[in-house]
Protein backbone atom coordinates (compact mmCIF):
# COMPACT_ATOMS: atom_id res chain seq x y z
CA UNK A 1 0.00 0.00 0.00
CA UNK A 2 1.35 3.42 -0.78
CA UNK A 3 1.44 6.53 1.78
CA UNK A 4 -1.03 8.24 -0.43
CA UNK A 5 -4.04 5.72 0.99
CA UNK A 6 -3.21 6.62 4.27
CA UNK A 7 -5.37 10.04 3.95
CA UNK A 8 -2.11 12.43 5.24
CA UNK A 9 -1.75 15.91 3.87
CA UNK A 10 0.12 16.56 0.53
CA UNK A 11 2.27 19.09 2.66
CA UNK A 12 2.88 15.62 4.72
CA UNK A 13 3.84 14.01 1.87
CA UNK A 14 6.15 16.18 0.46
CA UNK A 15 8.27 15.85 3.39
CA UNK A 16 7.95 12.29 3.17
CA UNK A 17 9.02 12.33 0.14
CA UNK A 18 12.14 14.09 0.63
CA UNK A 19 13.00 11.77 3.32
CA UNK A 20 12.79 8.79 0.82
CA UNK A 21 9.71 7.42 2.38
CA UNK A 22 7.92 5.39 -0.36
CA UNK A 23 5.79 2.72 1.68
CA UNK A 24 4.42 3.24 4.89
CA UNK A 25 6.24 -0.06 7.57
CA UNK A 26 3.52 -2.44 8.49
CA UNK A 27 3.10 -1.08 11.61
CA UNK A 28 2.73 2.47 10.24
CA UNK A 29 -0.29 0.87 7.72
CA UNK A 30 -1.71 -0.01 10.69
CA UNK A 31 -1.77 2.09 13.36
CA UNK A 32 -1.79 5.29 11.36
CA UNK A 33 -5.53 5.18 10.44
CA UNK A 34 -6.71 4.01 14.25
CA UNK A 35 -5.31 7.27 15.69
CA UNK A 36 -6.44 9.42 12.62
CA UNK A 37 -9.68 8.25 14.20
CA UNK A 38 -8.74 8.99 17.19
CA UNK A 39 -8.53 5.56 18.68
CA UNK A 40 -6.23 5.11 21.79
CA UNK A 41 -3.51 2.54 20.61
CA UNK A 42 -1.17 -0.32 22.27
CA UNK A 43 1.23 -1.22 19.66
CA UNK A 44 3.80 -3.96 20.17
CA UNK A 45 6.39 -2.37 18.41
CA UNK A 46 10.65 -2.95 17.42
CA UNK A 47 13.33 -0.06 17.13
CA UNK A 48 13.80 -0.39 13.55
CA UNK A 49 10.35 -1.10 13.14
CA UNK A 50 9.16 2.74 12.14
CA UNK A 51 7.22 3.24 14.57
CA UNK A 52 8.23 6.55 15.29
CA UNK A 53 6.46 7.50 12.35
CA UNK A 54 3.56 5.51 12.99
CA UNK A 55 2.62 8.03 15.61
CA UNK A 56 4.46 11.42 14.38
CA UNK A 57 2.22 11.60 11.05
CA UNK A 58 -1.01 11.04 12.07
CA UNK A 59 -0.43 13.52 15.07
CA UNK A 60 1.06 15.84 12.48
CA UNK A 61 -2.28 15.59 10.56
CA UNK A 62 -4.85 15.79 13.42
CA UNK A 63 -2.82 19.04 14.73
CA UNK A 64 -2.93 20.17 10.65
CA UNK A 65 -6.85 19.44 10.57
CA UNK A 66 -7.27 21.56 13.61
CA UNK A 67 -5.46 24.00 12.38
CA UNK A 68 -7.19 24.78 8.98
CA UNK A 69 -10.59 24.34 11.10
CA UNK A 70 -9.64 27.35 12.90
CA UNK A 71 -7.45 31.07 12.57
CA UNK A 72 -4.21 29.84 14.85
CA UNK A 73 -4.43 32.84 16.98
CA UNK A 74 -2.61 33.46 20.56
CA UNK A 75 0.53 31.59 22.23
CA UNK A 76 0.52 27.61 21.35
CA UNK A 77 -1.08 25.74 24.06
CA UNK A 78 0.73 22.20 24.65
CA UNK A 79 -1.74 19.20 22.86
CA UNK A 80 1.17 16.75 22.50
CA UNK A 81 3.55 14.84 25.05
CA UNK A 82 5.68 12.37 24.11
CA UNK A 83 7.16 10.52 26.88
CA UNK A 84 11.03 8.80 25.78
CA UNK A 85 13.04 6.44 28.28
CA UNK A 86 16.38 8.27 26.60
CA UNK A 87 17.52 11.84 25.50
CA UNK A 88 18.64 10.36 22.06
CA UNK A 89 15.08 8.89 21.66
CA UNK A 90 13.73 12.21 22.42
CA UNK A 91 15.72 14.12 19.83
CA UNK A 92 15.42 11.93 17.09
CA UNK A 93 11.29 11.69 18.01
CA UNK A 94 11.25 15.48 17.60
CA UNK A 95 13.48 15.33 14.96
CA UNK A 96 10.91 13.56 12.94
CA UNK A 97 8.31 15.97 14.21
CA UNK A 98 10.14 18.42 12.79
CA UNK A 99 11.21 17.16 9.49
CA UNK A 100 7.62 15.99 8.89
CA UNK A 101 6.09 19.32 8.89
CA UNK A 102 8.37 21.20 7.27
CA UNK A 103 5.76 21.96 4.59
CA UNK A 104 3.24 23.29 7.27
CA UNK A 105 2.31 26.91 6.90
CA UNK A 106 2.04 27.23 10.28
CA UNK A 107 4.89 25.17 11.75
CA UNK A 108 4.16 23.45 15.25
CA UNK A 109 6.98 24.37 18.31
CA UNK A 110 8.16 21.22 19.39
CA UNK A 111 10.83 21.49 22.61
CA UNK A 112 12.87 18.58 23.84
CA UNK A 113 12.55 18.78 27.66
CA UNK A 114 15.42 16.60 28.10
CA UNK A 115 18.33 15.89 30.95
CA UNK A 116 21.92 17.17 30.36
CA UNK A 117 20.82 20.54 28.62
CA UNK A 118 20.15 23.83 29.70
CA UNK A 119 16.88 23.85 32.14
CA UNK A 120 16.84 27.54 31.54
CA UNK A 121 16.64 27.09 27.91
CA UNK A 122 13.96 24.73 27.75
CA UNK A 123 11.51 26.80 30.03
CA UNK A 124 11.99 29.94 27.85
CA UNK A 125 10.75 27.82 24.89
CA UNK A 126 7.89 26.22 27.21
CA UNK A 127 6.67 29.79 28.40
CA UNK A 128 7.12 31.12 24.64
CA UNK A 129 4.19 28.77 23.72
CA UNK A 130 4.90 25.28 22.07
CA UNK A 131 2.57 22.63 20.82
CA UNK A 132 4.46 19.33 20.82
CA UNK A 133 6.73 18.13 23.99
CA UNK A 134 8.90 15.40 23.43
CA UNK A 135 10.09 14.82 27.13
CA UNK A 136 12.54 12.28 29.14
CA UNK A 137 10.55 11.42 32.67
CA UNK A 138 13.17 13.51 35.27
CA UNK A 139 13.39 16.53 33.59
CA UNK A 140 9.44 16.31 32.83
CA UNK A 141 8.47 16.43 36.40
CA UNK A 142 11.30 18.35 37.35
CA UNK A 143 9.78 21.05 35.29
CA UNK A 144 6.22 20.38 36.58
CA UNK A 145 7.01 20.38 40.38
CA UNK A 146 7.81 24.01 39.69
CA UNK A 147 4.73 24.82 37.74
CA UNK A 148 6.41 25.70 34.83
CA UNK A 149 4.26 23.71 32.69
CA UNK A 150 0.35 23.71 31.39
CA UNK A 151 -0.84 20.24 30.67
CA UNK A 152 -4.31 21.45 30.45
CA UNK A 153 -4.64 21.27 26.89
CA UNK A 154 -3.43 18.00 26.01
CA UNK A 155 -4.50 16.29 23.33
CA UNK A 156 -2.05 13.17 22.71
CA UNK A 157 -0.05 11.30 25.13
CA UNK A 158 2.72 8.65 23.48
CA UNK A 159 4.65 6.59 25.36
CA UNK A 160 7.37 5.16 23.54
CA UNK A 161 9.69 2.36 24.42
CA UNK A 162 7.36 2.01 27.33
CA UNK A 163 8.99 -1.39 28.76
CA UNK A 164 12.41 0.45 28.26
CA UNK A 165 11.13 2.71 30.64
CA UNK A 166 10.13 0.06 32.95
CA UNK A 167 13.43 -1.49 32.65
CA UNK A 168 15.00 1.91 33.68
CA UNK A 169 13.16 2.02 36.95
CA UNK A 170 10.78 4.95 36.11
CA UNK A 171 7.72 3.23 37.07
CA UNK A 172 6.85 5.39 40.16
CA UNK A 173 7.98 8.33 38.34
CA UNK A 174 5.86 7.56 35.12
CA UNK A 175 2.48 7.35 38.01
CA UNK A 176 3.54 10.45 39.08
CA UNK A 177 3.45 11.70 35.85
CA UNK A 178 -0.03 10.53 34.98
CA UNK A 179 -1.31 12.06 37.58
CA UNK A 180 -0.67 15.76 36.39
CA UNK A 181 -2.20 14.73 32.64
CA UNK A 182 -5.93 15.18 31.56
CA UNK A 183 -8.22 12.15 32.11
CA UNK A 184 -9.66 13.24 28.09
CA UNK A 185 -6.51 12.28 25.51
CA UNK A 186 -5.94 10.14 23.54
CA UNK A 187 -3.24 7.65 24.54
CA UNK A 188 -0.37 5.93 22.04
CA UNK A 189 1.82 3.86 23.73
CA UNK A 190 4.21 1.59 22.14
CA UNK A 191 6.45 -0.82 23.23
CA UNK A 192 8.67 -4.09 22.18
CA UNK A 193 7.45 -6.44 25.07
CA UNK A 194 4.33 -6.95 27.02
CA UNK A 195 5.33 -8.80 30.45
CA UNK A 196 2.62 -8.22 33.16
CA UNK A 197 4.75 -4.97 34.42
CA UNK A 198 4.12 -3.53 31.25
CA UNK A 199 0.24 -4.33 30.89
CA UNK A 200 -0.30 -2.63 34.30
CA UNK A 201 0.77 0.53 33.31
CA UNK A 202 -1.33 0.34 30.16
CA UNK A 203 -4.51 -0.25 32.40
CA UNK A 204 -3.37 2.91 34.48
CA UNK A 205 -3.36 5.09 30.92
CA UNK A 206 -5.75 3.49 28.71
CA UNK A 207 -8.88 1.10 28.86
CA UNK A 208 -10.13 1.25 25.80
CA UNK A 209 -6.85 0.73 23.56
CA UNK A 210 -6.56 -1.18 20.17
CA UNK A 211 -4.12 -3.93 20.45
CA UNK A 212 -1.70 -3.79 17.73
CA UNK A 213 0.66 -6.75 17.59
CA UNK A 214 2.25 -7.97 15.07
P1 LIG B 1 11.95 3.69 13.94
O1 LIG B 1 11.56 2.25 14.13
O2 LIG B 1 10.81 4.61 14.02
O3 LIG B 1 13.10 4.06 14.84
O4 LIG B 1 12.50 3.83 12.42
C1 LIG B 1 13.65 3.13 11.98
C2 LIG B 1 14.27 3.76 10.74
O5 LIG B 1 13.47 3.51 9.60
C3 LIG B 1 14.43 5.27 10.82
O6 LIG B 1 15.69 5.60 10.28
C4 LIG B 1 13.34 5.80 9.92
O7 LIG B 1 13.69 7.03 9.34
C5 LIG B 1 13.19 4.71 8.87
N1 LIG B 1 11.82 4.57 8.36
C6 LIG B 1 10.69 4.49 9.09
N2 LIG B 1 9.62 4.34 8.30
C7 LIG B 1 10.05 4.32 7.03
C8 LIG B 1 9.41 4.21 5.75
N3 LIG B 1 8.09 4.06 5.65
N4 LIG B 1 10.19 4.24 4.65
C9 LIG B 1 11.52 4.40 4.75
N5 LIG B 1 12.19 4.52 5.93
C10 LIG B 1 11.48 4.48 7.06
Amino acid sequence: MPFSNLGLSQKIYKALDENAYKNPTIIQERVIPLVLENKDIMAKAQTGSGKTASFVLPILQLLLNKEEDKEHKGKAKISTLVLTPTRELALQVSKAFSDFSKYFENKPKIVSVIGGESLTQQLLDIQKGCDIVVATTGRLLDILDKKQMNLSNLEFFVLDEADKMLDLGFEEELELLLKALPLKRQNLLFSATYPQKMLNIAAKITITALEIFI
